[in-house]
């Protein structure tokens, strides 16, 4: 995808052409029931489908089931993924009850521990991830792009830097790269359509569309109900600059 944007295949042309489609996407489903579903299955697939071509090639994926080691770092959503991520652990909380799994307690109790905590100090923590289960993530199907788009070639590096031990892990760059042009093409096309397109910290954002069955309609009338949990790393104001850049360029 690098530095062929003059002939319409670089990552310039790939933001635009996935805005194009998050746009349409959110013109056809807006004001119906499956407008959540439809951004996401199509941010999923987009990413899946990009990442088996952008990492032809590339030395395979320490990454598999049952390896929860990165699942003690701080997650990033979108308000369309808080949104399912909070309406999938409704859905699935008398399953998970069922066999002894308090999903919603378990949320607000890491948001609890967490929130307001930095990077670092949240990485000196070492506190899991409320969704993990034997390893396993319970919210698999759902969760969010930050964590599809966080893969390494060294579980050894992983491990140690989970210890807190120093060293740098060698992430995978195109599973990065196309999680970061698919969900700020999803964000980009949610600030055109006047809805809040900030990131959000999952837990304590989850908490929050948990304990407000309103939220999605909220969310829909343009108010940014997340708000609380905002990430601002990046301020709101810079990346619509950046956005208009990109669409102006
Ligand atoms: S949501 Fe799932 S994949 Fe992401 S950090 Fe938590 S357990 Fe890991």
């Amino acid at each position: 995808m690098a530095d062929q944007d003059s002939n319409g295949s670089g990552p310039l042309s790939f933001f635009k052409a996935q805005h194009r489609a998050f746009a349409e996407t959110l013109k056809t489903r807006q004001g119906t029931g499956g407008l959540i579903d439809g951004l996401l299955l199509q941010a999923w697939d987009s990413f899946e489908h990009n990442i088996a071509i952008q990492a032809e090639g590339q030395p395979p994926l320490a990454c598999h089931k049952g390896c929860a080691t990165c699942c003690t770092l701080r997650v990033t959503a979108t308000a369309p993924e808080v949104l399912m991520i909070g309406r999938y652990v409704r859905w699935s909380d008398g399953r998970f009850k069922s066999i002894g799994i308090d999903l919603p307690a378990r949320i607000a109790d890491a948001d609890a521990k967490t929130h307001g905590l930095d990077e670092a100090q949240r990485v000196a923590l070492r506190l899991r991830c409320p969704y993990i289960e034997n390893g396993i993530c319970l919210i698999y199907q759902v969760r969010p792009l930050a964590c599809r788009g966080h893969a390494s070639y060294d579980v050894h590096a992983c491990v140690k830097a989970a210890a807190g031990r120093a060293g740098e892990i060698p992430y995978s760059g195109p599973h990065r790269v196309v999680r970061g042009l698919v969900q700020n093409a999803m964000q980009s096309s949610l600030r055109d359509a006047g809805l809040a397109f900030g990131l959000y910290e999952l837990n304590h954002a989850v908490c929050i569309a948990i304990q407000n069955e309103n939220c999605y309609a909220e969310w829909l009338s343009g108010a940014d109900v997340f708000a609380p949990a905002a990430i601002t790393d990046v301020g709101i104001d810079e990346m619509a600059r950046i956005y208009d850049a990109i669409q102006a360029s």
